[in-house]
């Protein structure tokens, strides 16, 4: 349905994509995954003609985005990064807008009605977009990537800036519009992609890292060799034990967080569970585990994960302490909200 091959788009001397090639088949629902200036919005842009390739090229349902521009286009359904809503129009007038912008034969209002119900902004379609909040708004602007009944719906970070009840029911939205479409979907939560596709595509730094299904890139990388565990006893009786564990990678002790333990930070070999020789271990010498945790997995250990042997360097060489402080913050962030998000969740569903 859509075919990418060879796509490079330079800024200056700024390459942001770097040769991409994928295909997305026919109702598919694709996830776009990539941190922050990966050059997902480029692509994006460039799929939807909005930006000239360097080189490349890009067609939908066989027409090239260059040499058909017109049956191209309307094929497609954009959302950017920013919805270009007209704050002072009401929703209805702005649908009605944009059907005459994109000249969609359909009958007016049956076409607009249905899509209002689709995105559920019905009761809303009299109000000023202004006066929207921000969930509205997104789905005003989902809304209008559906005028004309394209067959590829293309959302750039569609849930950006909400708050999780809004992404919830964002996210609902686009599952349902899934069934209907083909849809390309933009995100830097993994979390996100794991709920919405079927497929993952995960760029970086312009480059196209991994492929996958959410499952077989979510096996890939199971997450049982690096933990943070908490032992009653004292750090260096706990070292002795410890250290001539085989498998154990990496081991560094935290200190005391709690009365009478020491947290240590453990990293086993790649598949290497090294969890039960080391239960047996404390346990002969009298040192019991309080708690053991597996580590969350940021969107950098899957880079690092799934570009391993590929021989490339995907992060620069930056101050370590540096990246634990990045890390940090960024996982803090993106795990307080997608628990935010569970509760809401199972909230919703009582
Ligand atoms: P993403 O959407 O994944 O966050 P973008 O496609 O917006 O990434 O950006 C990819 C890279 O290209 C970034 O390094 C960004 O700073 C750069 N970039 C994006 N747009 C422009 C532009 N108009 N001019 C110059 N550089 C740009
Ligand atoms: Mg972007």
């Amino acid at each position: 349905m859509v075919e990418i091959k060879n796509l490079t788009k330079k800024y200056g001397s700024h390459l942001a994509v770097d040769n991409i090639s994928f295909t997305v088949k026919q109702g598919e629902i694709l996830g776009f995954l990539g941190p922050n200036g990966a050059g997902k919005s480029t692509t994006m842009n460039i799929l939807t003609g909005y930006l000239s390739a360097t080189s490349g090229e890009v067609s939908v349902d066989g027409f090239n985005i260059l040499d058909n521009p017109v049956e191209a286009k309307k094929k497609i359904g954009y959302l950017p990064e920013q919805p270009p809503l007209y704050m002072d129009m009401t929703v209805r007038e702005y649908l009605d807008f944009v059907y005459d912008l994109k000249g969609v034969k359909e009958e007016r209002d049956e076409h607009i009605n249905k899509i209002c119900e689709t995105v559920q902004i019905s009761h809303v379609a009299d109000r000023l977009i202004a006066n929207l909040s921000k969930g509205y708004k997104q789905r005003v602007g989902l809304a209008q990537a559906m005028i004309g009944n394209p067959e590829v719906l293309i959302l750039d970070e569609p849930t950006v800036g909400l708050d999780p009840k809004q992404i919830i029911e964002i996210r609902s939205v686009i599952k349902q519009l899934g069934k209907e479409h083909t849809v390309i979907l933009s995100s830097h939560i993994l979390q996100e992609v794991n709920a919405l596709c079927e497929r993952v595509i995960i760029i970086n730094k312009g480059k196209l890292v991994a492929s996958d299904t959410p499952e077989s890139l979510a096996k890939s990388i199971s997450n049982v060799n690096k933990f943070q565990v908490r032992i009653a006893g004292e750090e260096r009786k706990v070292l002795d034990v410890l250290e001539p564990i085989k498998g154990i990678k990496y081991l560094k002790s935290l200190g005391r967080k709690e009365a009478n333990s020491i947290d240590f930070i453990l990293e086993a070999e790649p598949d290497t569970d090294v969890r039960i020789p080391m239960f047996y271990a404390l346990a002969e010498a009298g040192l019991p585990i309080l708690s053991l945790e597996l580590t969350e997995l940021s969107l950098e250990d899957i880079f690092l994960e799934v570009t391993k042997g590929q021989g490339g360097k995907i992060f620069e060489e930056v101050d370590e302490s540096e990246i634990d402080f990045v890390n940090q913050s960024a996982e803090e962030t993106e795990e307080s909200m997608e628990e935010s998000v569970a509760e809401a969740e199972e909230g919703a569903e009582q």
